[in-house]
């Protein structure tokens, strides 16, 4: 697939915003029909973006891998879509799927093997890198692992473990990763009412030790002061943040539905509901890039440079 020059790596992507005190957000459609509206929100507000799937997102709402790369580039090129955006792979632990995305043009991949001790996860992130690098493909890797509540992205349990400073910057040296994602206190999906509390002590002590830029995973409900606050830390803090769950939980909102959905679901909508559910997307994205990430407007600084 032909790559237009705006779709760029992570490497590319996230220094420019650690230095500026914005982050990126890394939204998740989760269906193909979804892209439309971030990419919407992105090009409206002259916002870099970046959009994602995770490997348990595709089995779970029966999405091909191929297409959801196929509806990203034709919407860019039909929408005219031209502010710095990234076609990541949310969390993955199987290499096949890594090089299938690979193939499919996406510019960068995440590969979770936090599960793991930390040696093997240096390792298989490593030859990761090694894969992706050759073939300009930037890489993400995390350490630590994050609870997950209901609607998340992964199959992480539901406990979590913060991420050690000095592991990781053992972690960003040897493995060389281009973005690292760590656990400060947030989880996957949402918690009804209770607020996030990110741990801004232990953030500002990876900072220290390290340049990589930082991933804020479980964006959704992380109220809009704590991410200020990771975000602005000095030398830069947060750079790139996952949401999902506040999106499909305003898209099922708009179309009254009470579980969630395929994408034959999604194929199945009639005009109206399409139109509901891509409004209600396109919205809460705008909502993140203005007054959340502060990544409104800052399309050109990072196109020019
Ligand atoms: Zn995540």
């Amino acid at each position: 697939m032909a790559r237009p020059d705006n779709v760029i790596t992570l490497a590319r992507l996230l220094p420019t915003a650690q230095q500026g005190g914005y982050a990126v957000g890394s939204f998740s459609p989760r269906y193909p029909r979804m892209i439309l509206p971030i990419l919407r929100a992105a090009q409206a507000l002259a916002s870099p973006a970046i959009v994602q799937i995770s490997q348990k997102d595709l089995s779970r709402c029966g999405v091909d891998l191929e297409a959801f790369a196929r509806a990203f580039y034709d919407t860019v090129a039909s929408e005219g879509v031209s502010v710095p955006l990234t076609l990541h792979l949310d969390h993955t632990h199987d290499l096949d799927i890594i090089g299938r995305a690979i193939g499919a043009s996406f510019t960068s991949v995440m590969i979770d093997a936090s599960d793991r001790p930390l040696d093997e996860n240096i390792a298989v992130t490593a030859a990761v890198v090694e894969q992706g690098h050759a073939v300009g493909v930037s890489v993400e890797g995390e350490i630590g692992t994050l609870g997950a509540y209901a609607f998340s992205e992964t199959d992480e349990s539901s406990s979590s473990t913060l991420t050690d400073p000095e592991e990781a910057e053992r972690f960003a040296r040897e493995s060389g990763v281009d973005a690292l994602a760590v656990s400060i206190g947030t989880m996957h999906g949402v918690r009804d009412g209770a607020t996030v509390a990110l741990d801004i002590e232990r953030l500002t002590a990876i900072r220290r030790v390290t340049d990589v830029p930082l991933v804020l995973h479980g964006g959704s409900g992380v109220p809009a002061a704590a991410m200020a606050a990771a975000v602005g830390i000095a030398g830069g803090g947060v750079s790139k943040v996952n949401l999902a769950t506040d999106l499909e939980l305003a898209m099922l909102a708009a179309i009254g539905s009470s579980r969630r959905l395929t994408d034959s679901d999604i194929e199945a909508l009639d005009a109206a509901g399409l139109a509901a559910a891509r409004a209600a997307v396109e919205r809460v994205t705008r909502e993140k890039m203005t007054s959340f990430l502060f990544s409104a407007g800052r399309a050109e600084r990072l196109r020019s440079q």
